[in-house]
């Protein structure tokens, strides 16, 4: 029965005719589909099967014969392997068009919203070292110590010492960092045998501000040579404001422990967007682009039809940022995020702001719309933000019944965004105004889209 029209190892000539939402090549073979790493739609390649699957087959690129006018020199094939820039062959008006063309694919095919108009994606300027954070796997390779990124699907380490998509001054200081960790003879953590100790750094720095945070994720409680160290990277690196340690004993993916102690300065950074200073915990949500974020939040603000009558709810709030930026304008902003450290720097944030007319609640986001509803709150306004996930059908339920005029859906997934859309529009009296998409990932194929709904209905 194994009827599949390539075999493994094969080798085909074929002609590139799509890309998948994650950026790979598509061939088709007899209708049969093979992704392929770095080719784009018009190419014709030698490819190598590599894998065969019951829906689609996996191959790479042997030669390529034609090369698509989309095409850039690629900056480096290891930023390719882990997943960190898998963009970085396509010229970056390709990046945009594909990302626009993603959001109004995924809006027809899952929302069933064919009729509404994606505008184009806004791009940044220099779409290159933007990323204000940095999460990096620590691990021993022949004896040395050494910081990259997994291979893709996989967590074999990768070193990198040019992460092209971070902030330079970030790459710097983890380069400045290793070979103090080599010095000290840092033992690094074991994942197989889950033995050793440095799991992760993680380094946030202040595109405004300049100010740097580093967090040493450990498996044991203690750090070796930890005097030492802290000493030596706050004389090495003088822009770091905090030095962190996370406990993190658990065999798990999930980066940061739930301990986290201060090792040196404070415990947060801070940093400016539009014009308001905010404090930023480790384990709080801060967008990694900050260039683009204000663009981001640009677009909300231009969407809102507010004044200073009306309140307004600020869903999945992080350190409050976005109904931060709303509250001049509005009566009362409320705000809810799931992350207690969260909630503390948004009213931390409110107070350095001089902002008075807030609410910050830490709950689940549903919970205290649920809550807010049967209080009788009438938001003019719904902004969200949710996860990857989307919104769940409760919270859905609550804002519907609060009618509030926009609903503001900032969403970092096309997918669960148009699932959301479908529920707010099908059986609910809302309409899609306008998508936009907003480029806050370049060289990765994430996206980025804000979307106004209106109610139909008074
Ligand atoms: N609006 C913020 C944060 C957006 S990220 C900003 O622009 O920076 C999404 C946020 O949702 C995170 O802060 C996360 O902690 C929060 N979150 C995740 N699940 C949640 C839930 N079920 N209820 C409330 N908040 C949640």
């Amino acid at each position: 029965m194994n009827e599949y029209p390539v075999r493994k190892n094969e080798q085909l000539e074929v002609t590139i005719c799509d890309l998948t939402h994650e950026g790979l090549g598509v061939a088709k073979v007899a209708h049969y589909p093979l992704f392929i790493e770095n080719a784009l739609p018009g190419e014709q390649v030698t490819a190598q099967v590599l894998k065969v699957g019951k829906n689609f087959g996996y191959a790479k690129v042997l030669t390529r014969q034609t090369t698509s006018p989309d095409r850039v020199p690629m900056h480096d094939q290891a930023l390719l392997r882990t997943g960190i820039a898998p963009l970085q062959h396509m010229t970056y008006g390709a990046q945009l068009l594909f990302k626009q063309s993603q959001v109004q694919n995924v809006l027809k095919k899952i929302g069933g919203l064919s009729d509404i108009p994606v505008l184009p994606t806004l791009g940044m300027a220099q779409p290159q070292g933007y990323r204000n954070k940095a999460q990096i796997p620590v691990r021993m390779l022949n004896g040395q110590l050494e910081v990259g990124f997994y291979r893709k699907n996989s967590h074999q380490l990768v070193p990198i010492e040019d992460f092209y998509i971070q902030d330079p001054a970030i790459d710097r200081a983890l380069l400045v960092i290793r070979e103090l960790l080599r010095r000290f003879q840092i033992v690094p953590y074991d994942e197989q045998n889950h033995t050793g100790s440095l799991r992760h750094l993680m380094i946030r720095r202040g595109y405004y501000s300049h100010e740097m945070m580093i967090v040493f994720v450990t498996k044991t409680k203690k750090l070796h040579a930890k005097t030492e160290l802290v000493q030596a990277i706050v004389q090495a690196l003088p822009e770091t404001v905090s030095i962190l340690q996370s406990y993190q004993p658990e065999k798990t993916n999930v980066i940061l422990g739930k301990h986290i102690t201060v090792l040196y300065g404070k415990a947060f950074i801070e940093d400016q967007l539009l014009g308001k200073t905010y404090r930023i915990s480790a384990p709080s949500f801060y967008q990694v682009n900050t260039l683009q974020t204000e663009a981001l939040y640009q677009i909300a603000l231009a969407f809102a039809n507010v004044g200073q009558q009306d309140c307004i709810i600020d869903a999945y709030c992080g350190i409050g940022t976005i109904g931060l930026s709303f509250a001049q304008r509005v009566k009362h902003v409320y705000g809810v995020d799931i992350v207690p450290e969260a909630i503390e720097d948004a009213k931390k944030n409110a107070q350095r702001n001089h902002i008075t007319n807030t609410t910050w609640v830490a709950d689940q986001a549903e919970q205290a719309m649920a809550k807010w509803q049967q209080d009788g709150l009438k938001p003019k306004v719904i902004l969200v933000d949710p996860p990857r996930k989307g919104l769940t059908p409760s919270f859905i339920q609550a804002a519907l019944k609060m009618a509030p005029e926009q609903i503001i859906y900032i969403s970092c997934n096309p997918a669960t965004l148009a699932r959301d859309l479908k529920l707010f529009t099908q059986d609910a009296p809302y309409r899609v105004e306008k998508v936009q998409p907003v480029d806050l990932f370049p060289q990765t194929f994430h996206v980025e889209t804000v979307c106004l709904l209106t109610r139909t209905e008074k």
